[in-house]
């Protein structure tokens, strides 16, 4: 049989190829080096690295800037795996200029530029409102769970260090018992109960620490990391919040946070992007994991139009039929009205977490058919308005009449977050520390941004738009 055999490796060739000869024109690694090329490296704050052997010429930080982005586009993050990429890879060879910095520098490079890499990302996002591709008009917040390089085992809470305590002691109560009754093999109970009384000690010391530096956990390994729920189960992660434009799915700008939930991220997001942008008309779009409203006052005080939904709020019976948003407020005479048709009025003002509210009660609950329905108090229902509840109100409204604009934000945020863990598989972070990680997320998503870019337009387009 015939067989395609190519050409004999030992055969002396007499044609002679460049690089670029060998590169496709529509290669996007020619976007790339476009790219890095069109950046003010200096201005972004990138600095030159030497490299880690004394004495040693630096690389051009273009060159070493190019490598990284090209590794992050092609899922090789490891600095190992793009020294060795570096001396094998054609495109690689093309666009760094054949340069083969060992691991320790490319490590050290991003080490040493941390900053640098958000600001690209920033500026980015610059470049496309430029080219029209970002607007601001809509944007959407969301966060993802990213894992952080801290196994669950090393990360201590109050609670789970009582537990290792009280299964400690009754390892010791068993040894010390068991040494009474079996004096043959004493020594060897000896070792296991100091070994025990040993971690019961580190428990304790543990346990102090963690009530000093008032924590209620502590990651061992990265201690910047926190156990929090992801897709759900509990893991050690870092909480990735990103600003998302409706236009194309652009991602805008990230921060990288250990907060464990999303509530306290709404304005300090909007607001981030608002002034990257500069626009001066959003419309701000979030799910019920961002309600909080403080965060809703704060967009709504400095002019943003928020759409967000609220979680149900129960009531002590958990019937629906009675949660508050079954009651109206009717602000005229400053009266809460019930299903059953009832006033509640005022009656006292309280406080709580720094919030003011004012409590209003019903006195025809005794009598009324839904009383047990309706509330488990024996003196009444009550209802707490926020003093500031009415922004709420008008949020509430607003979203619901624009219910089919609040529904994109599903189809927004989840591309940016659904191409980086499943298409490029970052759900781990490769690096611990906060500012590590976060240059390392911004990379993630200058990575999203450019994959997006390529999706919508030539090689040669982009080339041209860069120049
Ligand atoms: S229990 Fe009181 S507040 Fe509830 S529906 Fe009846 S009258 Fe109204």
């Amino acid at each position: 049989m015939a067989y395609i055999v190519g050409v004999d490796r030992n055969q002396t060739r007499m044609i002679t190829t460049s690089l670029d000869d060998l590169i496709d024109k529509d290669n996007s690694v020619r976007v790339i080096d476009a790219y890095v090329e069109s950046l003010d490296l200096q201005d972004l704050g990138f600095i030159e690295y030497n490299g880690s052997n004394r004495g040693q010429s630096p690389y051009r930080r273009s060159d070493l800037l190019k490598l990284h982005i090209y590794g992050y586009l092609n899922k090789i993050r490891s600095s190992r795996a793009l020294e060795v990429e570096a001396k094998r890879n054609l495109e690689l060879m093309w666009l760094i200029n054949s340069i083969t910095p060992d691991h320790g520098t490319i490590a050290g490079f991003v080490k040493k530029n941390k900053e640098a890499f958000h600001n690209t990302l920033r500026n980015l996002t610059l470049i496309l409102k430029g080219w029209g591709l970002i607007d601001g008009k809509l944007i959407a917040i969301d966060g993802t769970k990213i894992k952080a390089q801290n196994s669950k085992h090393n990360c201590i809470t109050q609670s789970g260090l009582d537990k290792k305590i009280e299964y400690a002691e009754s390892q010791i109560k068993a040894y010390l018992m068991a040494m009474e009754k079996e004096d043959g093999s004493k020594e060897n109970f000896k070792e296991k109960l100091q070994a025990y009384q040993d971690l019961k000690e580190q428990y304790l010391i543990q346990k102090q620490e963690l009530k000093n530096e008032g924590l209620e956990q502590k990651s061992l390994t990265d201690t910047d990391s926190r156990r929090m729920k992801n897709n759900g189960s509990l893991d050690i992660c870092y909480n990735v919040q990103s600003v998302v434009d409706a236009k194309n799915h652009f991602v805008i700008d990230i921060s990288t946070t250990n907060d464990i939930n999303d509530q306290n991220q709404l304005y300090v997001m909007a607001k981030d992007a608002v002034e990257l942008l500069t626009v001066e008309e959003v419309t701000v779009i979030a799910d019920t994991g961002y309600y909080n409203g403080i965060e809703i006052k704060n967009c709504v005080d400095d002019g943003m139009n928020v759409y967000i939904k609220k979680a149900k709020a129960n009531n002590s019976t958990k019937d629906n039929e009675f949660r508050k948003e079954k009651f109206s407020y009717n602000k005229k005479q400053d009266v809460y009205i019930c299903p059953a048709g009832n006033e509640l009025s005022f009656f006292e003002n309280t406080s709580k977490n720094g919030m003011k509210y004012r409590k209003y009660k019903c006195s025809n609950c005794n009598s009324c058919k839904y009383k047990n329905a309706c509330t488990s108090s024996k003196s009444g229902r009550t209802i707490q308005r926020w003093e500031h509840e009415d922004i709420l109100e008008t949020v509430y409204q607003n979203t619901w009449n624009n219910n089919d604009i609040y529904k994109q934000r599903r189809c927004i945020v989840e591309h940016p977050f659904g191409t980086i863990k499943r298409t490029l598989g970052y759900s781990f972070f490769l690096r611990r520390q906060m500012d590590n990680v976060d240059a390392e997320a911004a990379s993630m998503f200058i990575a999203y941004n450019l994959k997006r870019l390529l999706s919508m337009f030539s090689t040669q387009e982009l080339i041209k738009k860069l120049e």
